[in-house]
């Protein structure tokens, strides 16, 4: 039997790559793209750059296993937005990139959603399409609102206006009624709207010609996709409530699969659809970014050898780039705490590791008192990952166990999101 390989694109802030995995998720192949530049006047090119970067990842691929791709799954920044005529697909607008916010349409959205929603934000889809509408769209061609993912999605299988669950939260789907709310269904860009689908859900093969000039099957299937965050925990395979994913990065961010949903606005905590499931998450300020204004990466090696982990340390710190948390404490004006200083760098690090820990701690027992699934085994990713003093730190403070993330790119999510596609084609 021929070998069933999946395609997983990962559509970044600072790049694409793309993994092609096997059934048992072992990678056969994987490569990275930074986008490049083309500037249209002042500004980038954005739409022109992805879609260049999307057909070169596919040059990227090795000739000898394209036939053997079954499926194709992207994913994109949460929120980045494309307007798109809905006729040719060809954006109407320049996209908008998913940190940009439309404080123009604010408060208008306030307006009409319901207090503290996702899209109460300056940067979210609905307001990137309330701003779009009000300032040209209304008067114009009949137009699509599309995710990038969407967008990138569609260059490859040609039919218009499909989304993800994950994608479509930003703009104010429902993931639990599937549905868009009637908040949403009565405004004048209703119309605007892609229909969703559950991430990893078939939409059509890829396009002959494109299969035809890049050497893949006629029966690949291209498939739903998600976020670049989503994408990112599918990847390592917390696939049961309870199981976590910190990520120790600039921030400190974790995401625990749990049983039911969770929404505050106060700490920004959240919940995204997984299937039956839910993917809580919130983020800290504390992480990497203060670890990084005192100590080299090469120090953070050195100095975290000499830590004893099994000690604990009675320095507490509230490490902070500068004042304000949201989570696990929700206090704008809480201040940076890292004195007392010792003299021995060791015990300083120690001390600063110790109380992001106690952090994350206090994180996961927040979820669990707003009703999360308790937590029961926590990944790792990001920067602070392979500190494996860290680990040790962590599993002692947390009373649980913790390992680094055998993987964590999020285009080996998307992948797996391809493969799961597969299980369920109906066009092959
Ligand atoms: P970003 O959020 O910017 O993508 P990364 O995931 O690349 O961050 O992680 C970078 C962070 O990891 C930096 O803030 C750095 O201080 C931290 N880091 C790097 N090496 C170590 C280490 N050995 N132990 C702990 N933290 C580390």
């Amino acid at each position: 039997e021929a070998a069933r390989l999946y395609l997983g694109l990962d559509f970044g802030t600072s790049g694409a790559r793309f993994a092609i995995i096997d059934k048992d998720g072992i990678i056969q192949a994987e490569a990275k793209r930074e986008y490049p530049l083309y500037l249209n006047g002042e500004s980038q090119d954005w739409v022109r750059s992805w879609k260049e970067t999307l057909f070169s990842l596919l040059e990227d691929v090795p000739l000898d296993i394209r036939k053997h791709v079954v499926s194709i799954s992207i994913d994109g920044t949460s929120a980045t937005t494309i307007i798109v005529d809905s006729y040719t697909g060809e954006p109407l607008w320049r996209p908008f990139l998913y940190n940009e916010s439309c404080s123009d349409a604010l408060p208008i959205v306030k307006s009409f959603a319901p207090p503290n929603h996702t899209v109460c934000t300056g940067s979210s889809t609905l307001c990137k399409l309330v701003s779009w509408w009000n300032h040209v769209g209304s008067d114009k061609k009949p137009a699509l609102l599309l995710h990038q993912a969407d967008w990138l999605l569609w260059l490859l299988h040609g039919k218009l206006g499909v989304t993800d669950y994950n994608n479509a939260l930003k703009v104010g789907y429902d993931p639990e009624m599937d549905s868009y709310p009637s908040w949403l269904i009565c405004q004048p860009y209703y119309h605007l709207l892609p229909s969703v689908l559950a991430p990893g859900t078939p939409i059509a093969c890829l396009k002959e010609e494109i299969g035809n000039k890049y050497g893949f099957q006629k029966s690949c299937v291209v498939c739903t996709g998600t976020t670049d965050s989503i994408a990112a925990f599918l990847a390592a395979r917390a696939t049961q409530p309870g199981k976590a994913v910190t990520s120790l990065g600039s921030t400190l961010a974790i995401k625990l699969l749990s049983n039911t949903r969770i929404e505050d606005s106060r700490f920004g905590v959240y919940s995204h659809r997984l299937d039956d499931k839910w993917l809580v998450g919130g983020a800290s300020n504390t992480g990497g970014a203060i670890l990084r204004q005192l100590f080299t990466d090469n120090q953070l090696e050195k100095l975290s050898e000499q830590i004893n982990p099994s000690q604990p340390s009675l320095l507490d710190y509230y490490p902070l780039p500068k004042a304000g948390e949201r989570f696990p404490v929700a206090d704008p004006n809480l201040a940076p705490r890292l004195h007392p200083r010792p003299e021995n760098d060791v015990e300083y690090l120690h001390g600063i590791l110790e109380s992001i820990a106690r952090i994350e701690a206090k994180a996961y027992e927040l979820l669990k008192e707003l009703g999360a699934t308790q937590v029961e085994e926590v990944f790792t990713a990001g920067g602070g990952a392979k500190n494996e003093k860290w680990i040790k730190i962590r599993e002692r403070v947390l009373g649980l166990p913790v390992s680094r993330a055998n993987q964590t790119e999020a285009a080996y999510g998307a992948a797996l999101l391809a493969k799961k596609g597969d299980q369920q084609n109906i066009f092959s």
